[in-house]
């Protein structure tokens, strides 16, 4: 294993537990190589941790241990399976059966999460190093998830050959139903990068589901599958009004109603730009008593380009004209790169924008299904703000 020796600043907080790499880390980023594993020496010239190279948007790379030990199979059963057990309560539920049971350096190896949807696993790497050492890991995730009746590989970086393949076991049914405190919801797990479902948002649905849609007629602003509506529908919600650009999503919608035994045609499922279905609401004085806003990072449409910085203050805004007297807003982002600060920042700026005031109820982040590091606040990339009408 090579050893690479660290700046001064880089050697601090990585002993603190600082989990990931940066290029501006290492004496001579040019010697890192994709995939390799490291040993990390300190300023001092000792043993600090052994690392992995795998460039991703933020990173360079992940460390793996702090401690002196052997990076094999072995080290990374260990991990998997501890992981595993801290989800025992999930595992148990049998109103929920899916969740994730890996989530990257929250749970100790930077650049991999696994999702577990009703038996089957879903396995995400998020950079081109780990193929280096991709048979040692799944070994690894063979053994601790012996349980599984097929796993799903995807890959989510750039000159990625296979976005999504099978690879053990045998292939879900199409859609897989899982369960969410106890709502069904449709997946396809080798469809693509994405599977019908955030799992991330689960508290979400089940305050909508339990407290914020009963009653509620419901905007449903970016609602892909619609998972939002179908748990507050279930819960409740008179009607849900769901808004997505995507053609795909009406029929995946209206599946959703379905299978848990509700009628689509007492929802609407437009395929149409959030901004346009906005102007038309207010042009036609429509109102609602719960929108939930939960967009893209950045996404292309026919209409042109979203990007949160640019585009959440004007949604806010555009909502807040539609939005019925002590109406419930929720706005949800899972933009790394936006502080919640500046998320409260362009809320706020949507308000005065709109002349409104709100009052923020209660928030959300990530579920304790995706633990993060604590001397990495970046990971805590999902944040959710419950706000009220009260102009
Ligand atoms: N809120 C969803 C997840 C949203 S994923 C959930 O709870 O499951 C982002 C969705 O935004 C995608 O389905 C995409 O098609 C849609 N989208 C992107 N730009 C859009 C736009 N300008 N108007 C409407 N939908 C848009």
């Amino acid at each position: 294993m090579k050893r690479e020796r660290l700046k001064q600043l880089a050697t601090n907080r990585i002993k603190k537990g600082y989990p990931a790499l940066e290029s501006g880390d290492f004496l001579r980023p040019e010697a890192l190589e994709e995939g390799a594993f490291v040993e990390l020496i300190g300023d001092n010239g000792s043993f600090v941790g052994i690392g992995y190279i795998g460039e991703e948007n933020r990173t360079a790379g992940w460390v793996l241990t702090t401690q002196q030990e052997t990076i094999d199979t072995a080290f990374f059963t260990r991990i998997l399976t501890e992981a595993k057990h801290l989800r025992q309560a999930l595992y148990v539920d049998t109103q929920t059966t899916a969740f994730r049971v890996f989530n990257g350096e929250g749970d100790g190896i930077g650049g991999i999460t696994i999702d577990y949807y009703n038996g089957y696993y879903v396995l995400s790497l998020y950079n081109k190093g780990i193929y280096r050492f991709r048979n040692e890991l799944l070994s690894a995730v063979f053994e601790a998830f012996d349980d599984a009746e097929g796993i799903y590989e995807k890959n989510n970086f750039p000159g990625n050959t296979a976005k999504s393949r099978l690879i053990h076991g045998t292939e879900a049914p199409t859609p897989h139903i899982v369960m969410e405190n106890g709502i069904q919801y449709a997946t396809y797990l080798n469809d693509g990068w994405m599977t019908g479902i955030f799992l991330d948002q689960r508290h979400v649905r089940a305050a909508i589901m339990n407290q914020y849609g009963i009653g509620k007629r419901v905007l449903n602003l970016f609602s892909y599958t619609g998972a939002f509506s179908v748990s507050a529908a279930m819960g409740g919600a008179i009607k849900t009004v769901n808004i997505d650009v995507a053609n795909r999503s009406k029929e995946l919608t209206a599946e959703q109603f379905e299978i848990n035994g509700l009628n689509p045609d007492d929802h609407e499922i437009r395929v149409i730009d959030v901004a346009s279905y906005l102007d038309y609401a207010k042009k036609h004085a429509l109102t609602f008593d719960l929108i939930v806003i939960d967009p893209p990072t950045f996404a292309r449409s026919k209409k042109g380009v979203w990007r949160v910085e640019d585009d959440y203050e004007q949604v806010i805004a555009n909502s807040l004209a539609v939005l019925a007297e002590d109406g419930i807003l929720i706005a949800s982002t899972n933009a790394w790169m936006l502080s919640a600060d500046s998320f409260y920042q362009m809320i706020q700026a949507g308000c005065d924008q709109a002349q409104h005031q709100v009052e923020v109820l209660e928030t959300y982040g990530l579920p304790e299904d995706f633990p993060t590091n604590l001397h990495y606040p970046d990971s805590q990339y999902l944040k959710v703000v419950v706000l009220k009408n009260i102009t």
